[in-house]
């Protein structure tokens, strides 16, 4: 039987660990293409171009755009972010399972574009661990987290549009849990027309006695 790949898009807030998570993840189970976006924003401490991030200048970003080559951009506390068509398409067609890290106005760009996905919201055990969690990076100043606790208001208004949350606490858990979810998706029925006809014939003719 031919298996398709499942595009599947994780958001959360900043610092809740979705980064992380998606690590152990593809770590775990070799199998999932991680998709690795172009942004605008500067690199952190420790960051390399084309592991992280395609880091790019406003002007080629803008020109990926210009070009058709991203599936959905957006603009994040004042950088662009977006997702490479070529690499997304490529790995769905080879039958790999797909997962983009983006933030809710990309989500609800694939969801109108591949209403397939999977959309999964990594979300804390309590907001104090969020806050935490976001100060103890120690790799942002404090106008950066302001800004990135604003945009968490924003984005707590989006969650009804994703399909299944993740309360990130253990992340062994977590991980197992995202591994479930996408993996159960590849037995929804309308995703396994082909076969359930092929019974449907095969069943039809037994009973005519064929
Ligand atoms: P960060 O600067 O912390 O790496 O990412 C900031 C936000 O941008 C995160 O919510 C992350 O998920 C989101 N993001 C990363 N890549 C993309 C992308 O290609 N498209 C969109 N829409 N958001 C992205």
């Amino acid at each position: 039987m031919n298996r398709k790949g499942i595009l599947v898009v994780v958001s959360g807030f900043s610092g809740v660990g979705k980064g992380t998570l998606m690590h152990c993840l593809t770590e775990r189970y070799g199998y999932y293409a991680l998709s690795i976006s172009a942004t605008t924003r500067a690199p952190r401490e420790g960051e390399e171009d084309g592991r992280e991030y395609f880091f790019r200048t406003k002007e080629e970003f803008e020109k990926l755009i210009e070009e058709d080559r991203l599936i959905e951009y957006a603009c994040y506390c004042g950088n662009y972010y977006g997702t490479p068509r070529d690499y997304v398409e490529d790995q769905m067609e080879q039958g790999r399972d797909v997962i983009l890290e983006i933030e809710f106005q990309g989500a609800l760009k694939i969801r109108e574009q591949y209403p397939d996905a999977l959309l999964l919201f990594v979300m804390p055990p309590d907001t104090q661990t969020l806050v935490e969690r976001l100060r103890g990076r120690g790799t942002e100043t404090d106008e950066v987290i302001r800004a990135r606790l604003a945009q968490a208001v924003e984005e707590s208004g989006q969650v009804e549009h994703y399909d299944y949350m993740i309360i990130n606490d253990d992340l062994d858990q977590s991980v197992e849990e995202v591994h479930r979810l996408i993996d159960s998706q590849h037995n929804k029925i309308n995703r396994n027309l082909d076969f359930v006809r092929q019974i449907q014939e095969e069943i039809k003719a037994f009973a005519k006695g064929e």
